[in-house]
């Protein structure tokens, strides 16, 4: 099959052989013909497997075939997203599906400045990508006309609602019209997306094109058993022996991310951090500088990692496993992307046998475990409490046996853990949005009105501080090992 017989018109076929791409992929087999027919749709397609193309062109199309009001632009599609950069990836994908075509978008999100976004608006654009958040903002504080909404898409939904945003979504949803189409993508179909759903979608058409909790099957997994403060040693080892030129290196904090990009740098291996704490700015250029293999690493947290695409990504290693099952999924689905081979590598603790157990358990399939002779694990080293987790280590968020039970009653405490952890990064943008917005005092009322942003401030700073505590305490406990050993 071809895109020819899908139902897109020639600017679009054009802009999709200018891709180099021949073949939809399943998901864009299903999603196109009955998006364009303005169906409903509840999709589960896992990421890397083309579902951004799969919702944008057949947008694009259905554009061209509606007309607007007459007088000045109104929006008449809005994408949320979870994070700023899956935003700012689908702000992408349909400008380079729709270069023959004259719709205007414009991508509204966190940690910059909001003024510039507001006189976009203001002056009228076809097509919004947002996070709930900042649309939320300046939706309650200035006033958007939703009244032209053709068609919501929720792109990411699990995530969006793992972060907490479900309230934010539910405001931002009684603003729009009643009569409007409806898309849901998600990456799996969970009980809360299923509920989500069923208060937003009419009649949906559901697609899946993946079975549930699936990891990508392009992507071969391996797990080296490795001691805790041997880690670092290794990962550099296997970037210089194995050549490895684009890796992709997921930590759990931010502060473990910074650390080991300073320590990559000073074993000579060019690295860069993204995460909550960086600026937008600096997550842009560290991305940017990653995908023109300027740097060989890039070391993310999970959040700051989602939406991340990067054509053809060789290599991920899980550096410290995650503490929710789903985000392994997540992590691997980063390499291997739309047909490509990719490998994911995830260097395993005693301390995380638990969190290792889990993941196979959720991906149902045993992960291949290589035995490195150089780097034995010690076995006289006892597994200890993850310190340095949110929402999966034992002293907080209910402990990472709690953490991590899909599917089970412990899926509640999971969802709070989560919650927990990424308001972190809700409020990450929230604090960066203080920064931005600085230049205008807010009056009381406006202080008033944000609440959810203080709350998110200062859950922010309590965050910080358990940042630091995490440090002193890893820094305690690897003195402790290398006395040990
Ligand atoms: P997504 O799942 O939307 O994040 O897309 C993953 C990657 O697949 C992106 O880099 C797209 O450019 C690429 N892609 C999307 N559709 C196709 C296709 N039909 N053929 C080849 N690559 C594609």
């Amino acid at each position: 099959m071809s895109f020819t017989n899908l139902g897109l018109n020639e600017s679009l076929l054009k802009a999709i052989k200018d891709q180099g791409y021949t073949t939809p992929t399943p998901i864009q087999k299903q999603a196109i013909p009955v998006v364009i027919e303005g169906k409903d749709v509840l999709a589960a397609a896992q990421t890397g497997t083309g579902k951004t193309a799969g919702f944008t062109l057949p947008l694009l199309e259905r554009l061209s075939e509606t007309h607007p009001k007459m007088g000045k632009k109104q929006i008449r599609v809005l994408v949320l997203t979870p994070t700023r950069e899956l935003a700012a990836q689908v702000a992408e994908s349909i400008k380079t599906y729709g270069k023959y075509m004259k719709y205007s978008s414009t991508v509204i999100y966190g940690g910059v400045g909001i003024y510039p976004q507001l006189a976009t608006i203001k002056k009228g654009v076809d097509i919004v990508i947002a996070t709930p958040g900042r649309l939320l903002d300046i939706a309650s504080q200035q006033g958007i006309d939703f009244s032209a909404v053709e068609t919501l898409v929720l792109d990411e939904a699990d995530r969006m609602l793992d972060m907490g945003f479900i309230h934010d979504i539910k405001k931002l949803m009684k603003m729009m019209p009643k009569q409007r189409q409806t898309l849901l993508f998600s990456a799996t179909f969970s009980k809360e997306i299923k509920q989500l759903a069923s208060g937003l979608l009419r009649d949906p058409v559901l697609i899946e094109v993946a079975r549930e909790n699936t990891t990508a099957e392009q992507v071969s997994q391996v797990v080296h058993f490795v001691d805790k403060s041997r880690k670092r040693e290794l990962l550099s080892q296997l970037i210089k022996t194995k050549d490895w030129r684009q890796v992709l290196v997921f930590t759990r904090t931010k502060h473990g991310a910074n650390k080991l990009t300073k320590q990559l740098e000073e074993a000579g291996i060019s690295a860069a951090a993204i995460h909550g704490n960086k600026s937008q700015g600096a997550r842009t250029k560290a991305l940017a500088s990653f995908k023109a293999n300027e740097i060989r690493v890039l070391v993310a947290t999970d959040i700051a990692a989602r939406g991340i695409d990067i054509d053809q990504l060789p290599h991920v290693v899980n550096y410290e496993l995650p503490n929710v099952p789903e985000d392994y999924v997540h992590r691997i689905g980063r390499t291997g992307r739309a047909g490509q081979s990719g490998e994911a590598v995830s260097l395993v603790c005693v301390d995380e046998h638990k969190l290792l157990f889990d993941i196979e358990k959720f991906i149902k399939s045993e992960i291949k475990k290589v035995h490195i002779e150089a780097f034995t694990p010690d076995p006289n080293i006892k597994a200890e409490p993850i310190q340095n987790g949110r929402g999966g280590g034992q002293k907080r968020g209910g402990g990472s046996r709690n953490a991590s039970k899909p599917g089970s009653g412990n899926s509640r405490n999971r969802n709070r853990s989560n919650n927990k952890n990424n308001s972190s990064n809700k409020s990450d943008s929230s604090s960066e949005n203080k920064k931005t917005e600085g230049q205008k005092p807010q009056s009381r009322k406006e202080k008033s009105n944000s609440q959810a942003s203080q709350i998110g401030s200062r859950i922010q700073e309590k965050l910080d501080k358990l940042d630091k505590r995490d440090a002193k305490i890893e820094n305690k406990n690897s003195k402790n090992n290398t006395r040990r050993r």
